[in-house]
């Protein structure tokens, strides 16, 4: 579902904003590529399990020496190029958050080898929770994009140069682990999927790499964030775990940098970020302080660890570790978890209905309501209310007649509601907890056959 993402675009511009300053002697001095390119802020883990760290790039792949700059965006004859597959669709477009994940480096005789590449770091992804329990809330599609080369730029080392569909390449800054990819390129396939909220780059390499972009709606992209990863290697897909929880989660980094020192900053927006120590947190009942004290998932307690959003110092994270610190561990925090959620039903849908809510529908109508599949963590739970009374009795139930329900043929309106809920004990904040709760209100027609024109 796309949405306007105000809350994602402000963090973005926030923290380019930080790290364009501190960045700005460093990145002049290793900046060669033309300054008339956009540069977007991307983030990337120099070696598997690795904290992270973050520096611009830009959006297009800079041109190599004896190579065409400008491939045909057209369909490559005979080949499945721009072909859209479906990796785990789960309901309407308008009611799902879409991921799109386009490989590169894999010739027109490597497409199944890409699809099998995108089955599995989608697996790999959907094995950490919350993605597990709640990957019913999201569509999941493929597109596959032909390369004239197998495998990607920069591999295995930094003078490999390849000629793919959507310019990957390893040693994007001079960072060997840093996988960037043509932003341009990149989107002019994803667009063919339905939709893309997110997208994933696997780019067809045994070599551990990776990126993430965000803020990219700032710069006129339909999608907020890009997620590079490479496909044969393992610990590629944490990368996407983390990066897509920036996007969706609206979550912060909880690494630091040595040579940050203290926050000079106020209190930020940040839900897994603050300047209050937990007492402060408790006493004035803000930010994670429903989480303090409680086991955390990632193996400590919630409280207030001193460094996060880069600066070591003067700024807390809620856990010792978490993914948004390290890939060297698969799981978020509560707060961070409870985030995450926030952000799927922020982004999705669980209750449709193909019964319009607008017309008013008769007593006698057939109401079917479609639910999202969730599982584990989740805990979700239907139940109906005619005029705002809850019917006890019809608890569960994904289809009613209002007549059943008990709306009488007594000539005047009444309504049919049915409530969708999470009970999840990862959220404990009440507006999270609404955000969790969907409704549809039907009119009720109640004149019916017997009494068709009372007053
Ligand atoms: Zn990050």
């Amino acid at each position: 579902m796309r949405t306007t993402r105000s809350a994602v675009i402000s963090v973005g511009v926030a923290l380019t904003g930080i790290i364009g300053a501190a960045l700005a002697a460093p990145a002049a001095a290793v900046d060669t590529e033309p300054t008339q390119k956009p540069r977007v802020s991307v983030e990337y883990f120099p070696e598997p399990g690795s904290e992270g760290r973050r520096t611009e790039v830009p959006v297009n792949t800079p041109t190599v020496p004896g190579r065409s700059a400008a491939r045909s965006m057209a369909p490559a004859a005979g080949t499945t190029d721009g072909e859209v597959g479906q990796l785990s669709v789960t309901g309407s477009s308008a009611d799902r958050l879409d991921v799109v994940i386009v490989g590169d480096g894999y010739t027109a005789g490597q497409q199944d080898a890409f699809h099998t590449a995108a089955a599995a770091k989608w697996a790999a992804i959907t094995r950490i929770e919350p993605y597990a329990s709640y990957q019913g809330l999201m569509n999941v599609w493929t597109v596959d994009a032909v390369s004239a080369e197998s495998g990607i730029s920069g591999d295995p080392t930094a003078d490999v140069t390849k000629d793919t569909a959507l310019g990957s390449y390893f040693w994007c800054s001079d960072t060997e682990r840093l996988i960037c990819a043509d932003i341009d390129k990149v989107a002019s396939y994803a667009d063919r999927a339905p939709e893309a909220d997110l997208v994933i780059v696997v780019s067809n390499s045994t070599k551990y790499g990776g990126a993430g972009y965000s803020g990219l709606e700032a710069e006129g992209y339909p999608f907020d964030g890009v997620s590079t990863l490479s496909s044969d290697n393992a610990q590629s897909s944490m990368i996407a775990a983390h990066e897509i929880a920036h996007s969706v989660g609206l979550l912060a980094d909880e690494y630091t940098y040595d040579s940050y020192g203290t926050w000079p900053g106020g209190e930020l927006p940040d839900i897994n970020s603050s300047t209050f120590t937990a007492d402060r947190m408790a006493a004035d009942r803000t930010k994670w302080y429903r989480w303090l004290g409680e086991t955390d998932p990632t193996g400590g307690t919630v409280g207030t660890y001193e460094g996060s959003s880069y600066y070591p110092f003067g700024i807390y994270r809620p856990t010792a570790n978490s993914l948004m610190r390290a890939l060297n561990t698969s799981d978020f925090n509560l707060p961070g978890r409870e985030a995450m959620i926030a952000g799927f039903y922020r982004e999705a849908n669980a209750l449709s209905s193909e019964v319009g809510t607008r017309g008013a529908i008769l007593r006698t109508r057939h109401i079917k309501v479609s639910r999202a599949e969730l599982s584990g963590l989740a805990a979700p739970e239907l139940r109906w209310y005619v005029d705002g009374v809850r019917v006890g009795r019809a608890q569960g139930l994904t289809a009613v007649v209002p007549a059943a329900l008990g709306v009488r043929a007594d000539g005047r309106t009444h309504t049919v509601t049915v409530e969708s809920a999470d009970r999840t004990t990862s959220i404990r904040d009440p507006q999270v907890r609404a955000e969790a709760t969907e409704r549809l209100t039907w009119t009720v027609k109640a004149s019916g056959r017997t009494a068709p024109n009372r007053p």
